[in-house]
């Protein structure tokens, strides 16, 4: 018999291709007069453009945002946003941008509005990382919400090939670990499904045509879905993983999703069969883990470890920092299998 506890996530989302236009309109509803509008360095310049529509609510723009968001760089957009006493934060970018943005919600309680640019899904989820230490540690705070999301699919058609099928790749990984975490529950379930039956579809079709808005939207949509996914269903052992090769050796947020997810699917492959069941589905394969594997290939992602110089010789660590404090996962997390896990990861081993 079904029990689950469903907490919806109060967000506002405004989607379609043209939607950033309402930006403006959309700061003034949250009651904000001052936007501190940051990104990345090498998106700044795009970023300053839009911001132009904000007109007098334009109060500065932070550009350091970087991936993992170590805690030095939070510090010092939290001094800026306090010099030019910004009363609301526009995040434009990705994942590393919008986690900034919630870097400085969660001390300042300033409302964030979100611009995704890629499919991170970090704008759905009240979850940040920060590094501190070289560690990456996970905090959950309601404040770190966006208040408001734009989704524009035609702010993502610029967005490089490689970045668009490994980011797709780390929200159908939200998707499937949604569909097992120890929060799931049967809103999500239909959530993660159809999140990531749309990335499926969409990704091999950006890949053959970057600018492809029809490919574009469909992706943006299951990324909306995959990060509401993750923020109410939660995480299990191939977040914990990915947190502590990103956390720790600074690997590529996405891509190390997507080596990693492959062998993370085929490791719970006996202990959550209705999960796998329902990702094959999504994916229109007969085994989860192997259909991921598969389409990775197609997309012409990196499929091994070693392809992002990760030292073999840290095998050994990473499976004792992932098990040291593992997050509730579908079948029991040793360190030996772990080991093993990581070994087929780093070395790119078929999943079948
Ligand atoms: P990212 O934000 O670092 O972006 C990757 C690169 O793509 C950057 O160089 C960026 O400038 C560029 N880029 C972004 N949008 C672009 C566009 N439209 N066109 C051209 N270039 C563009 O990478 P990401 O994978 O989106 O985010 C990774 C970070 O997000 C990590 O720090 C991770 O921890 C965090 N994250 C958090 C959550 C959460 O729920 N808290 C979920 C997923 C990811």
């Amino acid at each position: 018999m079904r029990s689950f506890t469903y907490v919806a996530q109060p967000a506002r989302v405004v989607f379609g291709a043209g939607a950033v236009a309402k930006l403006a309109a959309e700061v003034e509803r949250l009651g904000a007069k001052r936007a501190l509008v940051l990104s990345t360095p090498g998106r700044s310049a795009d970023v300053q453009r839009l911001a132009r529509a904000l007109g007098e609510r334009y109060a500065g723009l932070y550009d350091k945002a970087a991936m993992h968001v170590p805690m030095e760089i939070a510090v010092e957009a939290r001094h800026v946003a306090a010099a030019c006493s910004a009363d609301c934060c526009v995040a434009v970018g990705g994942g590393s941008t919008i986690g900034l943005g919630k870097a400085i919600a969660l001390t300042s309680g300033l409302p964030v509005l979100a611009v995704p640019t890629t499919y991170s899904g970090s704008e759905m989820t009240s979850a940040q990382g920060f590094v501190e230490g070289g560690v990456k540690r996970v905090q959950l705070d309601p404040k770190m919400l966006p208040r408001t999301v734009i989704y524009d699919p035609a702010l993502t058609l610029g967005l490089p090939v490689a970045v668009s099928a490994a980011s797709g790749m780390n929200a159908i990984a939200h998707c499937a670990e949604a569909l097992y975490a120890r929060g799931t529950n049967p809103i999500i379930q239909l959530m993660a499904e159809e999140g990531a039956r749309a990335l499926a579809a969409s990704l091999p079709a950006i890949v053959k045509n970057p600018k492809d808005i029809e490919a574009r939207s469909d992706a943006l949509y299951g990324a909306w879905l995959a990060g509401t996914a993750l923020g109410a269903g939660g995480m299990a052992l191939h977040h914990k993983l990915c947190h502590t090769l990103g956390g720790t050796w600074n690997l590529p947020h996405a891509e190390t999703h997507a080596i990693v997810l492959p062998h993370a699917l085929a490791y719970n492959r006996d202990a959550a069969p209705e999960a796998m069941a329902r990702l094959a589905r999504a994916l229109g394969v007969s085994d989860a883990p192997a259909g991921v594997y598969d389409l990775e290939k197609r997309l012409g992602l990196k499929m091994r470890l070693a392809d992002l110089d990760f030292p073999e010789r840290d095998l050994e660590k990473a499976a004792k920092l992932a098990t040291e404090s593992p997050y509730p996962n579908p079948a029991p997390v040793t360190y030996d299998g772990v080991l093993a896990l990581l070994r087929g990861a780093y070395a790119g081993a078929p999943v079948i």
